[in-house]
């Protein structure tokens, strides 16, 4: 069995390229060069030095001594939340506007909900002096205006979309229409392991250092590179494939995926795809997706909203469906209630995303040799609000 992607762009019966065909000739040429891009020394250089200088890798892997203690098992944690920005997210913008440039793209193009992705692409922009719109909903232009400040501080434009409902699935299909307009000069940066064919691969492969670097990190630290557990939120997915990819392989480490339960996987107010899920296109691409029976998208719900998407990333739904991984699904009470714990015990305020991925130490039995790896995909600055409405702190 193959996790990685084949030549056709799919992840078992997952993933391919379902597109207009007016953007058909963007994609393949993105298809057509981004291997070639990516694999030139020139290419890995400057990633590797950026990665290095500029967001701060390596993270470090560290090993949080009193949880470990509470639950008598080796808690390692990948630090994510350190580098700049926040979050893991940076690491994809970095890489794709260096796709763009060798691609010869002026100007960039991106859509965001909460605005996390909004905010990687228009730092990354600032970085190269490169023209960039970032499509964000009405509704969230209103619900996070910390975020748009912080795009138009980086220089960026945001662009309302007003159609439907005013959302991120709104700001993507405004994002497409400006790509299929501007063929020549544009480059769309997609912010998971979404969309069509290349890009949840290409993403992945960017996301990848997560794991090579666990692997070094836990080799100085354990003698050895794989961990028993790796643990990861999944939203789109592109957390969790980077700090999967490198053990995709290895069938002694057990992949831990954790979704949001929102109010309950049963409530109506979810997004557990996994669990939820029928086989359906959303962006592009094949996948699990929450939709009526009648094919219409379910909006779905979490209280974080980088978890609050109604599919998932085609190697996501493919490491359900063949069991590589196991799906797990974390209510907003649950991962509120790790906000504060893991905030009280190791002194880390974690995103609200993050902080699903801890809850599992509450629904599985580790053994005391067992080394677990949970990847703190961002800090919890962007959720202080959240934080503060929910606990009344
Ligand atoms: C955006 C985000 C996520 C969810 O996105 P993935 O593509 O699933 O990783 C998770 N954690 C944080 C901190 C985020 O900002």
């Amino acid at each position: 069995m193959s996790y990685h992607v084949d030549e056709k762009g799919f992840y078992g019966n997952f993933g391919g390229a379902y597109i207009p065909e007016m953007l058909y000739p963007n994609v393949e040429e993105l298809r057509q060069n981004y291997l070639k891009i990516t694999a030139e020394p020139s290419f890995k250089k400057e990633f590797m030095s950026l990665l290095v200088d500029y967001v701060g890798r390596p993270t470090p892997l560290y090993f949080a001594e009193r949880l470990s203690k509470e639950y008598n098992t080796k808690i390692y944690l990948k630090r994510e939340d350190l580098c700049h920005t926040g979050a893991h997210k940076v690491n994809n913008t970095i890489g794709q506007i260096l796709v763009a440039k060798k691609l010869g793209k002026t100007r960039i193009i991106a859509e965001t909900g909460a605005g996390q992705h909004g905010v990687a692409t228009a730092t990354v922009c600032a970085l190269m002096g490169l023209e960039c719109i970032v499509y964000m909903g009405e509704v969230d232009i209103k619900r996070q205006a910390p975020n748009v400040a912080r795009m138009k501080m980086l220089g960026a434009e945001v662009r309302p979309a007003s159609s439907g409902s005013k959302t991120l699935k709104d700001a993507t299909n405004e994002a497409i229409r400006d790509w299929i307009n501007n063929p020549e000069n544009t480059y769309y940066i997609i912010g998971s392991v979404v969309g069509p064919h290349p890009y949840p691969d290409m993403v992945a492969r960017f996301q990848a250092i997560i794991s090579e670097e666990i692997k070094q990190q836990l080799q100085e630290k354990e003698g050895r590179e794989n961990p028993d557990y790796v643990v990861a939120c999944v939203g789109g997915g592109s957390n969790a494939a980077g700090a999967f990819y490198h053990f995709l392989d290895e069938k002694d480490v057990t992949i831990i995926a954790v979704e949001a339960a929102g109010l309950g996987v049963d409530s109506g107010e979810s997004a557990a795809t996994s669990a939820l899920g029928k086989i359906g296109i959303i962006h592009g691409s094949k996948t699990l997706l929450m939709q009526s029976p009648d094919g219409q998208i379910t909006e779905p719900y979490s209280i974080s909203a980088g978890l609050d998407y109604p599919g998932v990333g085609p190697m996501h739904a493919h490491l359900f469906e063949s069991k590589r991984a196991e799906f797990i699904s974390i209510t907003d009470a649950e991962a509120m209630d790790w906000g504060i714990k893991l905030s009280k015990t190791e002194g880390i305020i974690p995103a609200i995303e993050s902080a699903h991925a801890f809850a599992i130490l509450d629904k599985k039995q580790f053994k005391p040799t067992d080394v677990v790896v949970i990847n703190l995909s961002g800090r919890g600055d962007k959720d202080l609000n959240t934080y503060i409405d929910y606990f009344k702190l």
